[in-house]
C-alpha cells in the first residue's frame, strides 16, 4: 500500500491534500502539520496568497456608477465621433461597444429594427 501524506489541521483532525477532504488517519500514514505542508509547497501557498489579495481588492467604479471587485478594462467608444473611455467588467468587452450615451442610442436601434421586422413580418 502506498504511503498517504495526510494533514493535521487541528489534534485528531486529518485532511488528505489529494482530495481536499476530511480523513481518519490509517497504518502507515505520515502525517505533518499544516505549517509543515504549506512550507513544502510553497507555489500552491503563494497561489493562496494571491487569491487572498484578490478578494480583498478594492472596488472599482464603473461607468454606471455600479461598484465591482471584478477585473475592469477602458473601451472606446465605437461610434465614429465619439471617443468617450468607458469602464466596464473585462468579462463584458465582449458585448459592450459604446458609451453610455450610445449603448442606449444603439439599443433603441436595435430595438426599432425588430419592430419594423415584427410588423412587416405580418403582412
Ligand atoms: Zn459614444
Amino acid at each position: 500500500m502506498a504511503t498517504r501524506t495526510i494533514i493535521e489541521t487541528s489534534p485528531g483532525r486529518y485532511k488528505d491534500p489529494e482530495t481536499n477532504k476530511r480523513t481518519s488517519k490509517q497504518d502507515g500514514d505520515k502525517v505533518v502539520s499544516k505549517q509543515e505542508w504549506e512550507a513544502a509547497q510553497p507555489a500552491a501557498s503563494q497561489e493562496r496568497k494571491a487569491d487572498k489579495e484578490k478578494t480583498e481588492r478594492e472596488q472599482v467604479e464603473l461607468s454606471t456608477g455600479k461598484l465591482t471587485t471584478d477585473p475592469t478594462t477602458t473601451i472606446t467608444c465605437a461610434k465614429r465621433g465619439c471617443s468617450t473611455k468607458r469602464v466596464i467588467k473585462k468579462q463584458d468587452a465582449f458585448q459592450v461597444k459604446f458609451c453610455l450615451e450610445h449603448q442606449k442610442e444603439h439599443r433603441n436601434k436595435l430595438r426599432r429594427e425588430r419592430r419594423q421586422k415584427k410588423a412587416s413580418a405580418k403582412k
